[in-house]
């Protein structure tokens, strides 16, 4: 089993719209810097079956899977509803062809509520064979804490603080993906237990955010799960990769898009 992280950047990606001279906004991170170009978060799950479990449909959807040549997706999971996370749905359409089927799709029901609300079109009985001319999806509601089998794999799904809302964290086998998060509580940390690669947001490095960890909160939480590896994502505009090549603890490592971790 294996993760590949297909966007590590925040909600505005990086650069974000701007600049100076209109080519990009890029905070404090060195516009030289490859690995510092980072598109919405996103992760793929693929099994040794080959099958592939996506986390999110965020805006940069299309170019993330072509990218890391992922040639079909089987399932997808939603961790919440928020534009960075759900605003490439659109995608799905492609999907449903190369699957020829709706897209068995997992979500929480208020996510599912906020789904419908955004893109009701998509929930409209299919019965258009197999020329999809608009997403479509089968949803499955789960709630946490759950373990649940998408695609061949043994997905556990635990509840997060991410401030205002709640999301999903996803574990599948040693691999964690904790995306979107300000607190753990300690059914999280009962979840997290023996993991082996700890994917976990760290907007920030020291500012308080309402809705991201920052660099001492995720540091906090790597000391009680001691992962063997912990993978920072949702990355902002002070997460520098060469501040965090010199500075990060031994273990600590910032993601880029395209990075690939497998775990058992
Ligand atoms: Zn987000």
């Amino acid at each position: 089993m294996r993760l590949t992280i297909l966007g590590c950047g925040g909600s505005e990606g990086c650069p974000q719209i701007g600049g100076a001279d209109g080519a990009g906004d890029w905070g404090e991170l060195d516009s030289a810097e490859a690995r510092n170009v980072r598109t919405r978060p996103s992760v793929v799950f693929s099994s040794e079956q080959g099958r592939h479990l996506l986390v999110d449909t965020g805006p940069d959807l299309r170019t993330q899977l072509v990218a890391n040549r992922v040639p079909r997706i089987d399932s997808v999971i939603y961790t919440h509803a928020h534009a960075d996370h759900i605003a490439g749905l659109d995608e799905i359409r492609i999907l449903n062809r190369i699957l020829g089927a709706p897209m068995p799709a997992y979500a929480a029901q208020a996510v599912w509520a906020e789904l419908r609300q955004r893109f009701d079109y998509a929930f409209k009985p299919w019965a258009g064979g197999a020329n999809f001319f608009r997403p479509v999806l089968e949803t499955h509601v789960i709630e946490p804490p759950q373990v649940v089998d998408i695609a061949g794999l043994d997905v556990r799904v635990f509840r997060q603080d991410h401030g205002y809302i709640s999301t999903l964290g996803v574990r599948v086998g040693g691999i964690a993906y904790c995306t979107d998060v300000k607190r753990l509580d300690e059914a999280a940390f009962l979840a997290l237990e023996g993991v082996e690669v700890f994917v976990v947001d760290c907007f920030t490095r020291v500012e308080e955010h309402p809705s991201h960890a920052n660099l001492a909160q995720v540091l906090a939480w790597v000391e009680r799960i001691r992962p063997r590896r912990t993978i920072l994502t949702h990355l902002g505009p002070s997460m520098d990769w060469g501040w965090a090549a010199r500075s990060l603890p031994a273990g600590v490592e910032l993601a880029y898009d395209g990075m690939v971790v497998g775990a058992g």
